[in-house]
Order: structure tokens, then sequence, then C-alpha cells
């Protein structure tokens, strides 16, 4: 058989990629993790999990991350700091090119690329971004002290994160292309009861107007066809998410109509070899516990196909 660098590539370190490093490194395979920036992915940024089990007292996102890599790192998880410029998965030796030139070889490969958030393509969006226009409450939120804002979106980001946001806004007006929320009952509930949230409905941003200080405000269109203006400093787009997946062999893959890996329940893509795990994936709920658990399924389903190998 052809020898690999590696048995298991794991690319992305977000909780699906630490969770699928934590278990290959525990199994004792000879596996790496690829990682751009730091470990943890989206969820480094979000100010608060109240959902994952075993933290009864919730937990801030960039803590169970820490956690997360340090318990990958516990079973000696070797990781490495590099950007993933192209792939080639179709053979049964998968390669791996990184920006510096490098080559790495893998028998496995489980893509946990995630995703980024979604834009709304408005005029002043790409001009005004980090000058009033955000896609980051917990990063950004304490620079709106005592200020009015807007939150842009009806899911459970846009509304947890306008929770978190009237700590240091004096106002947050959350603008919704409909009439109800998306979100969960239990933020819908806490948004409501919140005074210092009021809401936009049926409502689009059509320009965000900015000035030498950054955004001054917003156009809004209704859905009956009415305009108004909206004097706020900031704006946070928080309306979901698009995939991170510019670096992959999308020829080489079966996506959905967003760009989103398909994959069966045990994570396989249609390469042999090849897995995808966490928000990188065509599905409907993305949330940490599934990432994690797909993180963990795509791990074993590797182990699986090396031992189907022999
Ligand atoms: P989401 O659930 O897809 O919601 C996106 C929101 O943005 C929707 O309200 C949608 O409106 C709106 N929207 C989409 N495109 C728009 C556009 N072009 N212009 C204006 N509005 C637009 O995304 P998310 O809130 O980021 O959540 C992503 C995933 O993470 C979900 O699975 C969510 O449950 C999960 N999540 C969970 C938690 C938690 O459990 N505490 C917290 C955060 C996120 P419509 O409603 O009209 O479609």
């Amino acid at each position: 058989m052809q020898q690999a660098d590696f048995q298991l590539i794991i690319i992305g370190g977000g909780p699906a990629g630490l969770t699928a490093g934590m278990y290959a490194a525990r199994g004792r395979l000879k596996a790496l993790l690829l990682e751009k920036g730091a470990t943890g992915g989206q969820v480094l940024v979000t100010d608060w999990v109240d959902n994952y089990p075993g933290f009864a007292e919730g937990i801030t996102g960039f803590e169970l991350m820490d956690k997360m890599t340090a318990h990958a790192d516990r079973f000696g998880l070797e990781k490495k700091f590099a950007t993933v410029d192209s792939l080639d998965l179709v053979d049964d030796i998968k390669t791996i090119h990184l920006d510096n030139g490098d080559r790495l070889t893998s028998r496995t490969v489980i893509l946990c690329t995630g995703a980024k958030p979604r834009k709304i393509q408005v005029p002043g969006e790409e001009e005004l971004q980090g000058k009033g226009v955000s896609y980051c409450a917990t990063c950004d939120g304490p620079f709106y002290r005592d200020q009015e804002i807007a939150v842009v979106g009806g899911g459970n980001t846009a509304i947890q994160e306008a929770l978190h946001l009237t700590k240091f806004a004096a106002k947050v007006t959350v603008i919704h292309r409909r009439d109800e929320l998306r979100a969960t009952k239990i933020l819908q509930e806490k948004a409501f009861a919140e005074d210092k949230i009021d809401f936009l409905w049926n409502a689009r941003v059509s320009e965000i107007v900015g000035g030498t200080g950054g955004v001054e405000s917003l156009n809004i269109s209704y859905n009956d066809g009415s305009t108004s203006s909206l004097p706020v400093t900031g704006i946070f787009i928080l309306i979901g998410v698009v995939p991170n997946n510019e670096v992959l062999p999308l020829d080489q893959l079966e996506t959905d109509n967003y760009g989103f890996i398909i994959t069966d329940d045990e994570m396989c893509t249609k390469l042999p070899g090849v897995f995808a795990a966490g928000d990188i994936r065509s599905k409907n709920f993305r949330q940490i516990i599934n990432a994690a658990g797909e993180g963990a399924t795509a791990e074993l389903s590797a182990e699986h196909y090396l031992g189907n190998q022999v």
C-alpha cells in the first residue's frame, strides 16, 4: 500500500475538528489538525453558551473552546497552524497543498472548515465594515457604550446577540424582514421583555449611510413599500452563515445549492476516505453540540475506513 504522511488530516479547528482530533489522538491514529488561526472557530466570538450539556451554569464561548482544545491536547493531538491553499481528494492518498508551498499527504481527510457570517449586500456595507458595520457582537459590542445601534436578523444569533448588546448600548433596534422571529421562544421572551430592545418588522436595510466618523444612519425599506431613516452609530448584521468552502475542491465533492457539503449519516462524502463535519455540512441545525457529535462520528468513520484498507 502507498505511504502517506498521516493516516488522518483534519482541516479546521472548531468544535467539529477539535472533537475529531481528540478522538483520533485518543485512538492513537497518526493524525494532524490544520488550523489557519486560533482553534475554536466561530464559538470563540460567541459571548455566552447556555445550551452545551455539562455546563449547567453556562460558559463563555472562549472558555468552552479553550477546554475543547485542552482536551485534545491531553491526548497529544498534533496541530499545525497553516493555511490550506488547495486539496486533491480523489486518489487513495489525499494531497493537501499549503499556501507556504508545503505539501502534506494523508490516507483520510475530515473537512471541518465551518461557515462565516452572511452579508446583506447593500451600499455602505463593505466601505463601513469596521467603522460601524460589524458581524460580531462579542468582539465589537463594548465600542457602543450608551449609543443607539441596530441588529439585522430574526434568528437565534441575532436575538441572543441583541440581548448581549443591551449591556452596552442605550438602545438596540432589531430589524427583521418578517413579522415574527425565527429565534427560539425563550430568547424571544427575553427580547420582548427587554426595555432597551425595539423591533422594526417587515423591514430591510437598503443602505448604510456613513460620514467621517463611521455609520450615521440606516435607510429602511418596508415590505409595504414605505421607507424611513434610522439614526444609529452601529449595525450588527447577524443573518446566518455561508460555507467556508473557498479552498475545497467543489468539483470533486457533492454540495447543496448554498455550497455546503453533502454527507451521509456517517459523515462520509461521496469520495472514499473523505469526511465532513460541523457547519460546513449541509444540514438544518448548526449547534456546537451537533458539530462536536459530527466530529466524533467522522473520526470513527475514518478509523473504520482505515481498518478496512489494511
Ligand atoms: P438562522 O437561524 O439561519 O437565521 C437567520 C435570520 O436572518 C433569519 O431570521 C432570516 O430571516 C434572516 N435573514 C437571512 N437572510 C437575510 C437577508 N438577506 N436579509 C435580512 N434578513 C435575513 O441563522 P443564525 O441565527 O445565525 O443561526 C445559525 C444556526 O446557529 C442555527 O441553527 C441556530 O439555531 C444556531 N444558533 C443557536 C444558538 C443557541 O442555541 N443558543 C445561538 C446562535 C445560533 P427569516 O426568518 O425571514 O428567514
